[in-house]
């Protein structure tokens, strides 16, 4: 289990000051001139040192994808655009370090955007997210103040712009293009790629754009250095990491773990269990509503909590959002509500997208209430197959994820769903 001593979020559940000063006394904002006077070279290559790899979802490593900037301006301004658009369903950890521990956050941006040589950094913050936002924006104001932030921030020569942005509410604007095609005051419609946000992403420069648990850890993977970061998680794997939990467990909770922790020691340690015991669990989605669920009994016996292990299980890690469902759950009914959510999200761009969602939305929900016939369950994993791969953005990979884990792990269930209904075992499920 993780120690105080090597948490980074402090104040994550808000018992403390979340002020500067209390940030101050908790050791945050603590020599950021020197850090910054180590030069954006060394800083990156810390970070790459470290194994940080990208908190919101994909993994990508975030010293490597800083290294992709331009070195030397070609005249054009450089970006750093964090995305706060926490939006995926069961995700909810950046949530508390912009209401609890801003601090983080804000030096982190100071100090990344140093790295990348962006004298402006954006966070863009969902539109739900109104407290969030008042906060970080009194945290910022608060920074100004203290000369952190603006012209010789924190003392160290380099100018810097922080500003704060909020969205209007929908998902796709977490998608990093349509985050800046929204940020521009255009539709947040994913861009095509190439070219990659660092040729060309925020009004056509050089730009980052960076999940908030991945900005927020950099001052203190920069403090404590690489090798204690990397002390924590399996090889590829490293660091600590926020863990959001909710669903059927005793004591739903967003907590700061090492990655790598097994998944029993997390649901057993800080959530006080299983509802009804380890007997009553019937699947996990272990990495927010996109990765495929896993059954019960293979999480029980062996999940590692971690990028590698999901993976390799046909599942992943994503935003480490843990949804639990014991054996009350109509896990058919579950996915079905997923589909219904991106169908409902989908920003109609790319055909597979746009009808793929609604056509599988809809054998959903037949398969909810069984009024379908058992070589449709083929008919949908095929269809599934058709949109992933063939869109834009991941929102179509993200839809058809879902549905393949139910099909891959509850299949039985779909089938004596529908078996029931034709023999008139059972009248009606609503799928309402
Ligand atoms: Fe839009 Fe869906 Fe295409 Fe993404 S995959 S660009 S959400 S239509």
């Amino acid at each position: 289990m993780l120690l105080d001593k090597d948490r980074i979020f402090t104040n994550i559940y808000g018992m403390h000051d979340r002020s500067l000063k209390g940030a101050i006394a908790r050791g945050h904002w603590d020599g950021t001139k020197k850090l910054i006077q180590k030069g954006p070279e060394n800083i990156i290559n810390i970070m790459k040192e470290s194994g940080l790899r990208g908190r919101g979802g994909a993994g990508f490593p975030t010293g490597l994808k800083w290294s992709f900037m331009p070195k030397d301006s070609d005249g054009r301004p450089s970006y750093l655009v964090v995305n706060a658009d926490e939006s995926e369903p069961g995700t909810c950890k950046d949530r508390e370090i912009l209401r609890h521990d801003p601090h983080t956050l804000i030096e982190g941006c100071l100090i990344s955007s140093f790295a990348i040589n962006a004298n402006v950094c954006y966070i863009y913050i969902r539109g739900e997210y109104v407290r969030e936002r008042e906060v970080l924006q009194a945290a910022i104001d608060e920074c100004y103040d203290a000369k952190l932030l603006g012209r010789n921030a924190a003392g160290s020569g380099f100018d810097f712009d922080l500003y704060l942005h909020h969205g209007a509410g929908a998902y796709i604007c977490g998608e990093e293009t349509a985050l800046l095609e929204s940020l521009e005051g255009r539709k947040g419609m994913p861009r095509m790629k190439p070219p990659f946000p660092a040729g060309a992403g925020l009004y056509g420069c050089p730009t980052t754009v960076n999940n908030v648990e991945s900005i927020a850890v950099v001052p203190t993977v920069l403090r404590r250095g690489a090798e204690w970061f990397k002390g924590f998680g399996r090889p590829n794997n490293h660091g600590t990491k926020l863990f959001a939990i909710s669903g059927h467990v005793n004591n739903p909770c967003v907590v700061e773990e090492a990655m790598s922790i097994t998944f029993e020691e997390l649901i057993d340690k800080h959530c006080g269990g299983i509802r009804g015991g380890w007997k009553n669990l019937k699947a996990v989605i272990p990495g927010g509503s996109s990765v495929p669920c896993l059954p019960g009994d293979l999480m029980h016996k062996d999940a590692i909590m971690d990028f590698d292990w999901l993976r390799e299980n046909q599942s992943g890690l994503g935003t480490a959002a843990v949804i639990v469902m014991d054996n009350s759950t109509d896990i058919i009914k579950a996915i079905w509500r997923l589909s219904k959510f991106y169908k409902h999200e989908s920003c109609g761009q790319c055909t597979p997208c746009r009808e793929g969602t609604g056509w599988m939305m809809r054998v959903m929900e037949r398969l909810v209430s069984g009024d379908a016939e058992v070589h449709e369950i083929d008919m949908l994993l095929d269809v599934t197959k058709q949109v992933e791969g063939h869109t834009i953005c991941a929102l179509g990979d993200a839809a058809a994820w879902p549905i393949q884990g139910l099909i891959r792990h509850f299949r039985h269930e779909i089938e004596e769903r529908v078996g029931s209904k034709k023999s008139g075992k059972i009248s009606a499920f609503a799928a309402g």
